[in-house]
């Protein structure tokens, strides 16, 4: 091994662990649902992106058996040569109907689409203005895209409408864009699109949404932009089919010029294989379940509305959460961590989330309530947060 790699890696590994900013990964001995098992322990899961208990459906596995029986394992190929099967365009059909927009195109991964679909249209004479608190997938497809990137203050309105006016005024850039997460993953808080509309209007903007936590749990299910209903307003609506959708994938939502572009341009999709048949089969049958039957999205704002409600009776800060996602937050990054642990050993498994992914000095634990969890499993949690909370003198 080179010496100057092995140096660079034990002393970054020492420097974090010794931090307490090192993630020890633990697999899980079971499928991903309400309750998992992890060490060879049985635990409720509050760390999950399956909001809606779509991962473990049999509606889903089914779709996904009956896939491969059809089509195979693997799609063989890029879309652009052959591997485009039936199923892939039978998936983007339906999620294009579920974002109410003309076309639809998925990809191996949310990451990817962020990859993909900003490179294809942004470059280096143009400019794209990113909420701070974006998602890393989002930074990195800005960066590869070679515009010039001005960051805005989260969720700050007047900054928006300032730099969008500071960047038209200066005369250097082509394009404007303005990219947005639909709802913060680490907060749970919603962007303003409704005002981020009437700014890109005004600066002649386009409007790119990244709705990964939003689709399944917003807008009955349809996102964000639905929720405000936007679909005309927003030029590109991203989002991902590994979280409420249960299964793997991403897509972007848009006009069919949009999608017929990125067919041609996008890298990921030209460069890189299709979706399996059984993941494109599963996510078309998940979006079916959804545009049929509310219910799940019911019974997650049921849960999420109650266990929320529960923790900050109790005398937890759980921030400025407008939807699921429930952080507990506590502030130095050790704590939260060894907070986490005892959470754990009493039954509860709720991952710390520390710096880098929240800023320093505001470690958390999140709380993903699902649709799946049943009340008894929501009340036992709640009991192991009262008495943890108690012992680490956060309530
Ligand atoms: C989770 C997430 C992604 C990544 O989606 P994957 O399908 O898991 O790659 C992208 N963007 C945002 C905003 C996310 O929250």
């Amino acid at each position: 091994m080179s010496k100057e790699l092995n140096e660079f890696l034990q002393s970054n590994l020492n420097d974090l662990k010794s931090k307490g900013l090192y993630n020890e990964i633990e697999p899980l001995q079971s499928a991903n649902g309400p309750m998992i098992q992890v060490g060879g322990k049985e635990l409720i899961n509050l760390s999950s992106n399956n909001y809606l208990g779509l991962a473990t459906d049999e509606r889903l596995t089914t779709a996904a058996k009956e896939a491969i029986d059809k089509w195979g394992a693997g799609s063989g190929a890029v879309r652009t040569i052959n591997g485009t099967l039936e199923i892939h365009l039978e998936l983007e059909k339906e999620l294009a109907k579920f974002k109410g927009t003309e076309a639809a195109i998925s990809y191996q991964s949310g990451f990817n689409c962020n990859m993909a679909a900003i490179s294809a249209v942004m470059g280096k004479k143009d400019v794209i203005l990113s909420d701070e608190l974006n998602h890393a997938s989002i930074i990195d497809g800005c960066r590869l895209s070679g515009a010039k990137i001005v960051r805005v203050n989260h969720s700050d309105m007047e900054d928006l409408a300032a730099k969008a006016k500071e960047v038209r005024e200066s005369g250097l850039y082509e394009k404007a864009m303005f990219i947005t997460d639909g709802v913060f993953s680490m907060d749970g808080d919603i962007a303003k699109l409704p005002e981020i509309v009437e700014i890109a209007k005004e600066f002649d903007l386009m409007v790119y949404v990244d709705d990964a936590h939003g689709s399944g749990v917003l807008g009955h299910g349809h996102g964000t932009v639905k929720h405000f209903g936007l679909e005309k307003e927003v030029d590109f609506q991203i989002g991902t089919l590994s979280k409420a959708i249960g299964v793997v994938g991403g897509y972007v939502a848009g006009t069919q010029d949009l999608i017929d572009w990125l067919k041609v341009r996008s890298r990921p999709f030209l460069f890189s294989t299709a979706v399996s048949p059984a993941d494109a089969a599963a996510a078309k049958r998940s979006l079916e379940i959804l545009d049929a039957d509310t219910s799940l999205n019911e019974k997650l704002w049921e849960n999420a509305t109650y266990f929320k409600e529960k923790l900050n009776a109790m005398g937890f800060e759980t921030g400025i959460s407008e939807t699921p996602i429930t952080p507990v937050i506590i502030g130095d990054e050790q704590k939260a961590q060894d907070f986490s642990k005892r959470l754990y050993e009493e039954g509860v498994y709720v991952k710390s989330i520390v710096f880098p992914t929240v800023p320093l000095g505001t470690g958390r634990v999140r709380n993903m309530p699902t649709a799946a969890h049943t009340k008894e499993m929501l009340d036992n949690a709640l009991a192991i947060y009262e008495k943890v909370g108690k012992e680490f003198d956060l309530i």
